[in-house]
């Protein structure tokens, strides 16, 4: 997490002496720091900024960071502090409908998906492979797991 935060504070530093380009350095900050998953340490639950939290009235492409103070785990409860942020990731994503995992690194090369395709690379009308086969089960119904 130090990493981290000397990153964004070395692109505020270049971004101040610079001067002239300020606003894109500050687009770059506003990446570097949003859209990080954060995993609850006390029941292992991933909070996605891509999903947002609908149980909670939280939109999709929120980031951690803007969650208000009240936001709570939803599966066990605990508060903002108990979560921390998801460093390192495999990148899989698990179909919540069926069991299925996404894994890049394996791609779905049948499917014409290549080995080292994001789950975010995925094209939009992307379905599961397994259950999309009985119901459209697109992206919305898989969940990064660690
Ligand atoms: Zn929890
Ligand atoms: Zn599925």
């Amino acid at each position: 997490m130090r990493g981290r935060k000397n990153y964004i504070k070395g692109l505020i530093t270049t971004a101040q002496s610079t001067g002239t380009n300020g606003t894109c350095f500050i687009e770059e900050i506003l990446m570097a720091r949003g859209m990080q998953p954060y995993k609850c340490v006390v029941c292992g639950y991933i909070y996605e900024p891509e999903r947002g939290e609908p149980g909670q009235k939280i939109p999709p492409g929120t980031a951690f960071e803007e969650l208000p103070a009240d936001y709570v785990c939803p599966v066990c409860g605990a508060g903002p502090r108990s979560f921390l942020i998801l460093a390192e990731r495999s990148g899989r994503y698990l179909c919540v409908a069926c069991g299925y995992i996404y894994d890049p690194e394996r791609g779905e090369p049948r499917r014409g998906i290549a080995a080292g395709t994001a789950f975010r690379d995925l094209p939009d009308e992307y379905t599961c492979p397994v259950c999309g086969a009985y119901a459209k089960v697109g992206k919305q119904a898989f969940i990064a797991i660690d």
